[in-house]
């Protein structure tokens, strides 16, 4: 087995490299700090914006959006986008903006989009001065969004949108949302949803934050009553919003499956481990800890060896099937099986919130904890991907209740 990269791709890798010394110097990088596991959408800073204007120009950045709309339009190359990611994250360089809008909807409207839309949403939302939100569950349609019940009737050039979406994540701060509207009322379920943009300006819509476990209120719950959408701002046909939603789902848990968070969180586990005291010892040196952490890297080494498997199908343009299906909840699992032991390990400091005195790292880890429980629900949970696992990619038959 050769991991190594081939010649032609190690001179990529010093191309980008000679790219970021020169664009992103030594004190961009000091400011820039650790990036956060979960990032959420800002605007970005004039310094960003300028090293991104330049990575989009060298072909590095938003390399799936054509050019026309401020992407750098590159041919699809997964070992060239691994080195990308690696290199970048390396010199703690500006990516690609965090966000559902960049990651969700921007791959949704270059596949689905109509031209005025991609001229309008695209370029504005890949630069930031876009926020979107993502309004798709509902109380009763959160796994089986199918039921949602939000509906939108036509009146003259407008839709009139009604009802309630929830756990719509950073709509405080979003400029638009893109939701799943049922406008065809007697449609089969899976027939009858109109995929909707819609500006969070307009009259009727009303956003109440979810105050959640780790004290944040990135959650909230959206309203909509008589909300006044223009006709033309559907993606996709009428009626035919599920496919379209399902091509932005697929871009979701590609986001969502990568294993560098986990291996800094293993790390940070480590030290944990080193510096906490436990019966009078270092913690590492008590051997139910040992054997546990020695399980958690092995089921680390798995899963990175698991994406350089993945890695190597990719480029070889092959379908990763069965084995790409397992990644999200693998990574998910593990990471919420690591800060799990970092909590065993903090004993009753571990009841110390982030910021509180005496919490360990700060209180990084309990709020890491929090967090996982989030990776293990959003973009699919973890039964419901285990389903998926053993119907699509096992062969196994159906679960009866979810039958169409
Ligand atoms: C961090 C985070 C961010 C989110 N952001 C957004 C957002 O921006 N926009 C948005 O629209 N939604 C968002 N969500 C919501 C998310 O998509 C839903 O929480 C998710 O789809 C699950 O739906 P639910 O919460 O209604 O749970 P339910 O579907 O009610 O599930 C409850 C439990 O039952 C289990 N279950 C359900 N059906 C089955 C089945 N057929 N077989 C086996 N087990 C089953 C589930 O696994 C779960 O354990 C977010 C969620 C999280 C955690």
């Amino acid at each position: 087995m050769n991991l190594s990269y081939s010649e032609e791709y190690e001179a990529f890798r010093r191309e980008v490299r000679a790219f970021l010394d020169k664009h992103w110097t030594e004190a961009d990088r000091e400011k820039a700090g650790e990036a956060p596991i979960l990032a959420m959408p800002r605007k970005q800073t004039e310094r960003e914006a300028a090293f991104r204007a330049k990575a989009v120009e060298a072909g590095y950045l938003y390399k799936s959006v054509p050019r026309a709309y401020g992407g750098s339009e590159q041919p699809f190359d997964a070992f060239k986008s691994t080195i990308i990611v690696e290199e970048f994250r390396a010199a703690k360089a500006p990516r690609e903006i965090p966000g559902q809008g960049v990651a969700m909807l921007v791959p949704t409207l270059v596949e689905h989009g109509t031209p005025e839309q991609k001229q309008q949403f695209i370029a504005p939302t890949v630069t930031g001065d876009l926020v979107w939100c993502q309004g798709y569950s509902e109380p009763g349609a959160g796994s089986d969004l199918a039921s949602l019940r939000t509906k939108g009737e036509l009146d003259g050039d407008h839709w009139i949108v009604n009802g309630q979406k929830i756990w719509t994540s950073n709509a405080s701060e979003a400029d638009w949302m893109f939701a799943l509207v049922r406008t065809e009322p007697d449609a089969p379920k899976h027939q009858g949803i109109t995929y909707m943009l819609i500006e969070m300006a307009t009259p009727g819509i009303e956003v109440r934050p979810l105050k959640q476990l780790n004290g944040g209120t990135d959650f909230t719950e959206v309203f909509l009553e008589n909300v006044r959408v223009p006709k033309n701002s559907i993606v996709g046909a009428r009626g035919e919003g599920w496919p379209v939603s399902r091509s932005t789902l697929k871009h979701e848990r590609a986001f969502i499956g990568g294993t560098d968070y986990v291996r800094k969180t293993f790390d940070g586990l480590v030290m944990l481990a080193q510096f906490t005291n436990l019966r009078g010892e270092p913690a590492i040196k008590n051997d139910t800890i040992r054997t546990r952490l020695v399980e958690l890297e092995a089921r680390l080494i798995a899963a990175e060896f698991h994406g350089k498997r993945l890695l190597t199908m990719s480029g070889k343009k092959q379908d990763t099937g069965l084995a790409g299906l397992i990644t999200k909840n693998a990574t998910s699992e593990l990471q919420h099986d690591l800060v799990d032991l970092a909590l065993d390990i903090m004993g009753d400091c571990a009841a110390l919130a982030t910021g509180e005195e005496k919490a360990p790292f700060s209180g990084m880890f309990v709020d890491a904890y929090m967090w996982t429980f989030a990776l293990l629900i959003g973009g699919g949970t973890t039964n419901i991907q285990r389903n998926i696992i053993a119907e699509r990619g096992l062969g196994l038959p159906r679960d009866p209740a979810t039958k169409r």
